[in-house]
């Protein structure tokens, strides 16, 4: 019997019937229980999990419709997955056009989070390269959503957490490259001012850019890290090897004390002498520079049996990131580490969905072993920095954020909840609604 579908983070657990979804699944019937898709679940918290109710999974829905090798416009149904398109694609000399840091994702998934990349400042999010999609409403009305056809329930289902129904298929462009070769770069910083000079350098010269922080430096080094950049090689680039996954994924629970202070500490240290000197300019395959993590199956398990948070927010530049630097003191006053802590400015692009999570800023990404309530109080004081300097918590990586911090973080969420599907629910929805 394979195992119930969990959320990334494992928080919550939660007891849920599941149906599969195919290509010839036609009508949501009433059942009396709401029905929430789940694609591949690497939303970190409750956002993909629907107790009580029905899962609708959509991994069965993995049908090609077509590619257009011309233009590179890509047709598929919602539970294809990035890694799927990929493995099509990039031989063909195509590539995603805006990619989060794994490809263990589907295509419905992705809308559903209006997702971003490293390229966000460039590209904006997944949803600004997406034509249009189906959706299958409890009603059974299969509406075609596009910019220029239902606009009001495309721009409501981009970013829209799979409330406003389900996505059956989907029109994507894809953007051109020559080979799976990045030209990437990764530099030294010392602190914030690095990382947003070196920001600001790359803004206009490097299509991808991301940094890596070590959350234990504390005084003058907060903000130490590495700063990386890449774009796509041109046509002389030497050719470059995936490495692949390691044969084995983590097969059990790590035990709990396994991630702790020192075990982070010793990792930084370990991560950080990843460049040799100053800096590093090389080729490499695009495999390692997007998805490094896809390396070790099932890492999420390193956490132990009690899981782990995530916290992803955006907040204002505000100079050389004021509200930042007041995130990171907390973590270092509260005796909580992260073992992952990556670091981006947005660009200014406008929102594809009402509810989608990317605005121009610095967004910030941690992850945090659950110790129960020192983990929480840590997490509700980020919340307070980031609602206090005027920024928002992205619900795909949240399992615990408050009803106000969702409704201050989603100014437009009285006009997206007229276009929810009365018959579609999540637990993250129930919760951040205080609805029962
Ligand atoms: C290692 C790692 C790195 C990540 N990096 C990033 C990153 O850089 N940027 C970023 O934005 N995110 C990132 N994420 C989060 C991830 O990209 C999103 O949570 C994504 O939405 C997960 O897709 P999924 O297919 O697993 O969907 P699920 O997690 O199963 O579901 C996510 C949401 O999509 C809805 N949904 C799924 N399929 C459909 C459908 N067919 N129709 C309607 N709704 C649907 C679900 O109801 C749910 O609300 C990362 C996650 C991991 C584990």
């Amino acid at each position: 019997m394979s195992a119930p579908p969990e959320s990334w983070g494992r928080i919550p657990r939660v007891t849920q019937t599941t149906r599969a979804v195919t290509s010839r699944f036609d009508t949501l019937p009433d059942q009396g229980a709401p029905f929430l898709a789940h694609g591949l679940g690497r939303s970190y918290g409750d956002s993909c999990l629907n107790g009580q109710g029905t899962l609708l999974l959509t991994r069965p829905l993995d049908q090609w419709v077509s590619l257009d090798p011309a233009s590179g416009l890509l047709e598929c149904e919602a539970g294809v997955s990035l890694a799927e398109i990929l493995q099509r694609v990039v031989s063909e000399g195509w590539f995603l056009p805006v990619t989060p840091g794994t490809k263990h994702v589907t295509v419905g998934g992705a809308i559903a989070n209006d997702v971003h990349g490293k390229n966000h400042h460039v590209a904006g999010t997944f949803g600004a390269h997406v034509l249009g999609f189906e959706l299958l409403r409890s009603d059974g009305s299969r509406t075609w959503c596009s910019r220029t056809e239902n606009a009001r329930r495309f721009r409501a289902t981009v970013g829209g957490l799979g409330l406003t129904g389900l996505i059956t298929r989907a029109r994507i462009q894809l953007k051109n490259i020559h080979n799976p070769v990045i030209d990437e770069e990764q530099i030294r910083m010392r602190n914030l001012e690095d990382f947003f000079r070196l920001a600001d350098e790359s803004d206009q010269s490097h299509e991808y850019t991301v940094a890596w922080l070590d959350t234990l430096a504390t005084g003058d080094r907060i903000g130490t890290g590495i700063f990386m950049r890449g774009n796509h090689a041109g046509p002389d680039a030497p050719a470059k090897k995936a490495k692949g996954p390691l044969p084995v994924p983590v097969p059990v629970d790590a035990p709990a004390f396994l991630l702790n202070r020192q075990s982070i500490k010793l990792f930084n240290t370990v991560y950080a002498k990843k460049v040799r000197g100053e800096q590093h300019r090389g080729f490499t395959h695009y495999e390692p520079f997007f998805y490094p993590l896809d390396v070790l199956g099932g890492w999420n398990k390193l956490y132990g049996k009690r899981g782990f948070f995530q916290h992803q927010c955006v907040v204002p530049r505000e100079g050389n990131g004021g509200p930042i630097r007041e995130i990171l003191e907390a973590i270092s006053r509260s005796g909580e580490s992260s073992f992952l802590a990556v670091l981006k400015c947005f660009g200014s692009a406008p929102a594809e969905g009402l509810m989608s999570f990317p605005r121009e800023g610095v967004t910030l990404a941690l992850d945090f072993p659950n110790r129960g309530t020192p983990t929480r109080e840590l997490m509700d004081e980020l919340d307070h920095i980031v609602l206090h300097n005027g920024g928002a918590l992205y619900p795909a990586k949240d399992a615990r954020m408050a009803p106000e911090t969702f409704r201050k973080s989603f100014p437009a969420l009285d006009t997206f909840q007229a276009e929810i599907d009365p018959a579609f629910s999540s637990c993250f929805y129930r919760r951040v609604t205080a609805t029962p």
